[in-house]
């Protein structure tokens, strides 16, 4: 009889830090690989990563730009306070220079609104508030320096200029930049795809009525949903029973893809099979397991795409609880998923702290992520535990907004201490 999987697996159980390291060294590798473009609309590239380089058209501002309604004024006329300038014209924005008009001379004023081209001989921009306009003259109490209330020609960037980098996941703030210079469409790395792979005797379709003893399949659909949010596109195989040969069918078909992803079988349980399927594709098992709550029997490594082929593809075996499933698409997953994009920034959590609101009593030795509601003031974040049963509670980690992350050497956390949170995206 061939050993059992209990009898040969060989664990590698990593800490928080270790197992983030460990994703991080292989995203590092995938990021220098090359990968597909693709040209899409502009709006099509939000959460998706740049595959050029944004410059800008022409000089920003195009032109010294008044940052505030009222006078075009040379500062050398202001020497003498209050001063009085003759208003000898208007400038809108978009608008043209008044007529017979080229640049501002000795004693002139030219009334200018926001936006609006300041005209040469020009240096500053008295703000109307700060004046009294009597016929065609405008008088004020208050001096102005150079360079007061205009933006110079080209100052925020120069034409040509590196605007967004290739490598920038695009937020709206890069959506706007590239309309400012005018790309309507961008370059972008293809969407890598994702194969996303539920296993269990007991996991059922969405679209069924479980019996007393069957859970739908959530997973996919959690796994789906982040591989989105991720700018990836999700692949979403059926439902793998606990039986060798279907499993490694399935697994097949998910190493064709540019990461497989599977959810439920890693716990070391009689029926769990996903390693020993994987080891079927040559897998080298990266690690086994982290030290962290939830997701503690989290797999990750690497398999051959096909029996024979030298070309690899990564996988993680996550957690079949719910809760852990998510917990570490976020914490490790997602960073794969981000290289796999051909984004240059990896980390992809961003704590932020928060004063805690209740006790908190854990055992020492794991990195704990518990589901959290953070409330209060924007300056004063107060963050509580949701309670909850446990890794399997979908419903007490709908009412969370964030992951209380508690470090793995103390048991016991009063109210009023900073703690770190991730928030969870909304
Ligand atoms: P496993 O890791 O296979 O032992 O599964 C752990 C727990 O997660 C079990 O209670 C499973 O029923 C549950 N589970 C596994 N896969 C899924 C899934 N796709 N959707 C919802 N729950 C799941
Ligand atoms: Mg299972």
């Amino acid at each position: 009889m061939p050993a059992s999987k209990a009898e040969t697996r060989v664990e590698r159980l990593l800490t928080f830090e270790e197992a983030r390291a460990c994703v991080g060294s292989q995203a590092e590798l995938l990021c220098k690989q090359p990968r597909q473009q693709e040209q899409a609309p502009l709006l099509g590239a939000l959460g998706r990563t740049l595959a050029e380089q944004v410059v800008a058209d022409r000089d920003f501002p195009p032109f010294p730009r008044a940052t505030r309604d009222g006078f075009a004024v040379r500062t050398e006329d202001l020497q003498k306070i209050p001063f009085e300038l003759k208003v000898v014209g208007q400038i809108r924005a978009g608008g043209d220079l008044p007529e017979g008009f080229t640049r501002l001379n000795k004693g002139q004023a030219v009334s200018i609104m926001t936006g609006a081209p300041v005209p040469s001989g020009a240096d500053a921009v008295v703000m109307v508030e700060h004046t009294q306009r009597h016929g065609d003259l405008v008088r004020s109490l208050r001096s102005a320096v150079a360079g007061e209330n205009v933006v110079p020609r080209g100052s925020e960037a120069r034409a040509g200029a590196v605007l967004i980098d290739r490598g920038t996941r695009i937020a709206h703030s890069h959506i706007a930049l590239a309309a400012a210079v005018g790309k309507s469409k961008l370059n972008l790395y293809r969407r890598p795809r994702i194969a996303i792979l539920p296993t269990g005797d007991e996991i059922v379709s969405v679209d069924s009525r479980p019996a007393d003893n069957q859970i739908r399949n959530s997973n996919s659909f959690s796994l789906a949903a982040q591989v989105i949010a991720a700018g990836a596109e999700p692949i979403q195989l059926p439902i793998a029973p606990d039986e060798p040969q279907r499993l490694r069918e399935l697994i097949g078909q998910g190493l064709e893809t540019d990461l497989l992803l599977l959810s439920g079988g890693v716990s070391a349980g009689e029926y769990d099979l996903v390693e020993d399927a994987l080891s079927d594709f040559s897998a080298e098992f990266l690690f086994t397991g982290v030290q962290i709550q939830p997701g503690k029997p989290l797999v990750f490594g690497r398999a051959h795409t096909r029996r024979g082929s030298s070309e690899w593809t990564y996988f993680f075996g996550l957690p079949g609880n719910p809760i852990s499933t998510m917990v570490t698409f976020e914490l490790f997953a997602s960073i794969l998923v981000r290289a796999l994009s051909g984004s240059s920034s990896q980390s992809g959590l961003h704590g932020t702290k928060a004063r805690l609101g209740n006790q908190v009593r854990v055992k020492t030795g794991l990195t704990r992520f518990l589901p959290a509601r953070s409330s209060g003031n924007w300056d004063d974040p107060e963050v509580e535990t949701v309670k909850w049963q446990g890794s399997a509670d979908l419903s007490a980690f709908a009412r969370a907004n964030c992951l209380l992350v508690i470090p793995p050497d103390r048991e016991h956390f009063s109210p009023g201490e900073w703690m770190t949170v991730l928030p969870l995206q909304s």
